[in-house]
C-alpha cells in the first residue's frame, strides 16, 4: 500500500491496484504511472482545437493522449478512453510509445506545420511523469509543449512540469463548490490554487463549459470572470465559454442555448479582454 499525493483523492493504493484515476498504481510499496508511455489517442491537430487562440495562431500541434483522469464529469466526450470501465479494460493493451519517439515525431512532423506537443484527451496530470520526460526531449528539439488539463493536481506536480511546458489550456468548468464537488467529483479550491500558479508561470487560456441549469448564471460567469481578471495580467487571460451537448450520463438535457452562450460571453467581457465562444 502506498498513498499518491498528486491529487487531493490522496489515494491509498494496495500493491498492484489502480487508483481512482485508474492510471496510477502501486509498484514494490511506491506510487508510479501506470500509464506511462501508454497511448490511446494521437493526432496532428490544429492548435485552435486545444483549444489556444493566442499561442502559436495557425500551427499544428501533434497532441497525444492517455488513459485515466480524477474528475467523473459525467458529460465527458473522451469517457471512451479515458476513465470508462471500457477505457480501464483496455488499458493494458494500449500502445506504447517512449518519450524521445514521441518527440522524434513532433520534429519530424515540422513539415506539416506541426509546433510541438500537446498532452491531451485523457488527463495529463494523472501521468505526469511521461509529459515530464517526452517534454524535456521536445524542447531539446526546439519544439514547444502544451498542457490540456482540469487543474487537478497539487502545486509540485506543476512546478515540476513548469521548465518545459510554455502553454496550457486550463478547464475552469464553473465557479461554485457545489458543482464541482457533487457533478464533477472535483475540488474548486484546487483548480483555483493551480490556475493563480500557472498564470504565473506559462501562457494559460481558460475552458469553461456552460451546462444547462448547472453553471448557466450570469451572476456566476461574472464571479468566475472577475476572479480570472485577478490573475497575474488576468484580464488578458482568453477564455474559451462552450456549449454543452447532451452526451454520455448527461443526456437529461438540451444543448445550451445559443443566445445565451453569447450573452455570457458578454458578461465575462466586462472583465476580460479574450472572450471567445465554442460549439456555437
Ligand atoms: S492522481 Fe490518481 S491515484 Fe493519485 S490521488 Fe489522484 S486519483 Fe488518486
Amino acid at each position: 500500500m502506498a498513498r499518491c499525493d498528486v491529487c487531493f483523492h490522496r489515494c491509498d493504493i494496495p500493491e498492484g491496484r489502480r487508483g481512482f484515476c485508474g492510471a496510477r498504481t502501486c509498484v514494490d510499496g511506491r506510487v508510479v504511472a501506470g500509464n506511462y508511455g501508454r497511448v490511446t489517442a494521437l493526432a496532428l491537430d490544429p492548435i485552435e482545437k486545444k483549444p489556444l487562440r493566442r499561442f502559436h495562431p495557425g500551427g499544428m500541434i501533434l497532441s497525444v493522449g492517455s488513459y485515466g483522469c480524477n474528475l467523473r464529469c459525467p458529460f465527458c466526450q473522451n469517457h471512451a478512453i479515458s476513465w470508462s470501465a471500457a477505457a480501464l479494460a483496455r488499458a493494458d493493451s494500449a500502445e506504447t510509445i517512449t518519450p524521445r519517439a514521441l518527440a522524434d515525431m513532433g520534429a519530424d512532423l515540422r513539415s506539416r506545420g506541426n509546433v510541438g506537443l500537446a498532452f491531451t484527451y485523457n488527463e495529463p496530470l494523472v501521468g505526469w511523469e511521461f509529459v515530464r520526460d517526452a517534454a524535456a526531449l521536445a524542447h531539446d528539439r526546439g519544439l514547444v509543449n502544451v498542457l490540456v488539463t482540469n487543474g487537478t493536481a497539487e502545486l509540485p506536480v506543476l512546478e515540476a512540469l513548469a521548465p518545459y511546458i510554455d502553454a496550457m489550456n486550463i478547464d475552469l468548468k464553473g465557479f461554485t463548490d457545489r458543482y464541482y464537488t457533487r457533478v464533477l467529483g472535483g475540488s474548486l479550491g484546487m483548480v483555483k490554487d493551480f490556475i493563480e500558479r500557472a498564470a504565473q508561470l506559462a501562457h494559460v487560456e481558460l475552458t469553461t463549459l456552460i451546462v444547462p441549469g448547472e453553471n448557466d448564471s450570469e451572476a456566476e460567469m461574472r464571479a468566475l470572470s472577475g476572479w480570472v481578471a485577478g490573475l497575474a495580467n488576468g484580464r488578458r487571460v482568453p477564455l474559451h465559454i462552450s456549449r454543452f451537448f447532451p452526451r454520455f450520463r448527461m443526456a437529461d438535457r438540451p444543448p445550451t442555448d445559443v443566445a445565451l452562450v453569447y450573452r455570457l460571453a458578454e458578461v465575462a467581457r466586462e472583465n476580460l479582454e479574450y472572450v471567445y465562444t465554442g460549439n456555437c
